[in-house]
């Protein structure tokens, strides 16, 4: 028994033809059974529609309860008249484990200051006063206010902690400290230190806990020589690599990450944010205390949000050789087959989507328990596509003491949370989020256009492509990717579609015709818009608007890579004003044009949002947050048709 189990089980209501004491239900028919436990946040919002009244709940001891309701319920109807609270008392509620002794739950409904006096006059009879020793004071009036059982919680988590302790009992522990602080990165000034911060697209390093606010945040490091001198294997492999420097985000998360903290790299694809993980990750296997042959599983793990993502991971890792380090990339839509065997021969990294992982994890076939690295990427898309439980799921086999780093192109309060929940005072990283250097390489162009011209646009613009033009055309839909798809064939383009229906080798061999430029033109829902790696995408268009302006911007981040330019041409109707400002503001800081017509539209939405307001909030919207989601598609839609 727990105060979580206590406070997350259904309590009680009392509704005002069923009596309030005795035993109502037992013996009671299912149906009427459940209706007399509902849902917690039915219980709050019950509470709530009567006003100022709420619930409050706690357990007496089974043996006192004849004392309070006493005879034919003469007392609990005293307390009620005296009071003007609700006491019901739900021996459904018994909490004995069997033999009886167990505890009863009392359940009062009313304002604060009702419930505080009925609560004295049932520990009156039961004989039991809230001495303070040690129980948690109740927190009258708020909506469903628990108190706290008498319990032994020391006993209970010492018990806990003892069971988590054997759970990893016989591993070595972890070794993390690998940076070898090189002299020329010692004597950095700090103004020193603040100007390569700032013209590295404007890297930025804090504490994210309080408790952690004074530690030195290690200074950047500018060259590969600096981060890796000591570790020349790493070397050899990024001269061979032919790139020049490093970019911001492994300026500053190498020194972190090799320190031994746990870091939050708030960057997006194409910002070099895989090596910023992978060569530490190299350093961290080979420097562990288990030599490598005898760990019963996976050093490394890397969850990734897709399979596109989690396989452009694998083919990012295998273009290093450091020390026979192998690794495989475990993914839904994968032959499961060949990855267990794989897995089975033993590797060192494993890259993996949530599911497919789970499933391994489930059927035994692979263990996390020797995990001692773990990279959580693109935690917002993770969120976004709902794998949370299956996240949460995973990292109870994996040791709370491991290293985490995690990855995320925004920083909105549930990536927070998920920080808070999965990493150990984490450092944290951010180079420019949504300014997004790729989009000041690439030229924005906006037309407006109806819905039914949208067909036309698109093939004109086809027609017209050069020799070396290569484009991604970005749809909301599955259906329209494969309308648009097979109109285009009809009229003898070669083109290649994919979307989430698609068969994973086909997706694969999709991806792989547009990376060689087999194909020039590709369509593609938005499981495509991260993540996806080629440097020589000309033109992205924006068949449909995205649901929020972040996915715009990774979107548009697909061209104008790797130093190149690019175009993106993105197609707005009347039903997309409700981004028109989101997109103004993303044009001005790029410096791109700004037309009147999306000034005009921004402004009747603005208008149309004044005059909602005015209507009584009774669509009750909010229009803050990301895109759509908040916002009711359908409503915003009928709205938007009639102003126009
Ligand atoms: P990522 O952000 O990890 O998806 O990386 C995007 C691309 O940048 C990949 O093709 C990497 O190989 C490449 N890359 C990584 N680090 C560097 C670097 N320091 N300089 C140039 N390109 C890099």
């Amino acid at each position: 028994m727990t105060s979580d189990w206590i406070e997350s089980e259904p309590a009680p209501i009392s509704f005002p033809s069923a009596p309030f004491y005795g035993a109502p239900s037992r013996g009671a028919p299912r149906g009427r059974r459940q209706a007399t436990a509902p849902r917690p946040d039915f219980i709050a919002s019950t509470a709530r529609s009567e006003g100022s009244t709420s619930t409050l709940c706690f357990d007496v001891p089974e043996e006192t309860v004849g004392r309070i309701i006493g005879r034919g319920g003469a007392n609990i109807r005293e307390i009620e008249s005296s009071t003007g609270a609700r006491v019901r008392i739900d021996r459904d509620r018994h909490r004995g484990y069997g033999g009886g002794g167990g505890d009863v739950r009392v359940v009062i409904h009313g304002s604060a200051s009702e419930q505080r006096a009925a609560k004295d006059k049932v520990d009156e009879l039961s004989g039991i006063r809230r001495s303070g020793s040690g129980e948690a004071p109740l927190e009258f009036g708020s909506s469903v206010a628990v108190a706290k059982p008498r319990f032994d919680w020391a006993a209970l988590h010492a018990g806990s902690a003892e069971l988590v302790a054997r759970k990893w009992e016989g591993l070595a522990p972890i070794v993390k400290e690998f940076y070898v602080l090189h002299p020329d990165v010692a004597g950095m000034s700090s103004q020193e230190v603040e100007d390569f911060r700032k013209i590295n697209n404007n890297i930025s390093a804090k504490n994210l806990t309080e408790k952690m606010k004074d530690r030195p945040i290690p200074n950047p490091i500018r060259t590969f020589r600096e981060a890796f001198e000591s570790y020349p294997d790493i070397m050899a492999e990024l001269e061979a690599s032919g790139f020049e420097k490093p970019t911001p985000i492994q300026c500053q998360a190498w020194p972190v990450i090799m320190q031994g903290s746990d870091l939050v790299g708030i960057a997006q694809t194409g910002t070099g944010k895989t090596l910023a993980f992978l060569l530490p990750a190299f350093i961290h296997i080979e420097g562990q205390v288990t030599p490598r042959a005898q760990r019963d599983g996976p050093t490394v793990l890397v969850l990734s949000p897709t399979r596109e993502l989690a396989l452009q991971i694998e083919s990012e890792v295998k273009k290093y050789k450091y020390k026979g380090i192998r690794c495989v990339c475990v993914y839904g839509g994968g032959n499961r087959r060949e990855q267990i065997n794989i897995v089975s021969r033993g590797v060192e990294i494993v890259i993996a989507t949530p599911g497919r992982l789970n499933d391994l994890l489930m059927s035994g076939r692979l263990s996390v328990r020797s995990v001692t690295y773990l990279v959580l990427d693109e935690a917002d898309r993770m969120l976004d596509l709902g794998f949370e439980p299956q996240i949460r799921k995973i990292l109870m086999d994996i040791r709370d003491d491991r290293q985490t780093i995690m990855t995320s192109a925004t920083w909105p309060p549930e990536v927070r949370r998920m920080t808070d929940m999965y990493l150990t005072d984490p450092v944290q990283v951010n180079v420019g989020s949504l300014n997004l250097a790729a989009v000041h390489t690439v030229t924005q162009l906006v037309e407006m256009i109806g819905q039914d011209e949208k067909r036309e646009r698109i093939i004109t613009f086809i027609s017209e492509m050069g020799e070396n033009d290569k484009v991604i055309v970005f749809v909301g839909r599955k259906a329209t990717a494969d309308d648009v798809a097979s109109d285009l064939s009809l009229q003898g383009y070669r083109i290649e579609c994919i979307h989430g229906d698609r068969d994973q080798m086909d997706r694969e061999q999709a991806l792989e015709d547009f990376r060689t430029g087999y194909v020039k033109v590709l369509i593609a829902t938005d499981v495509a818009s991260r993540g996806l790696d080629v440097k020589d995408i000309t033109t992205v268009i924006n068949y449909d608007f995205p649901r929020n302006i972040e996915e715009y911007v990774h979107r548009v981040g697909r061209t104008g890579r790797a130093g190149r330019s690019g175009t993106s041409l993105t197609l707005m109707t009347r039903e997309d004003w409700k981004h028109a400002q989101d997109l103004i503001d993303i044009l001005a800081e790029a410096s791109q044009v700004v037309s009147e017509e999306l000034v005009g539209m921004a402004e009747r939405y603005k208008e149309a949002k004044k005059k909602w307001g005015s209507d009584g909030g009774g669509r009750g919207r909010r229009f803050g947050g990301r895109g759509g989601r908040s916002f009711g598609h359908r409503g915003g839609f009928s709205l938007a048709s009639k102003a126009w």
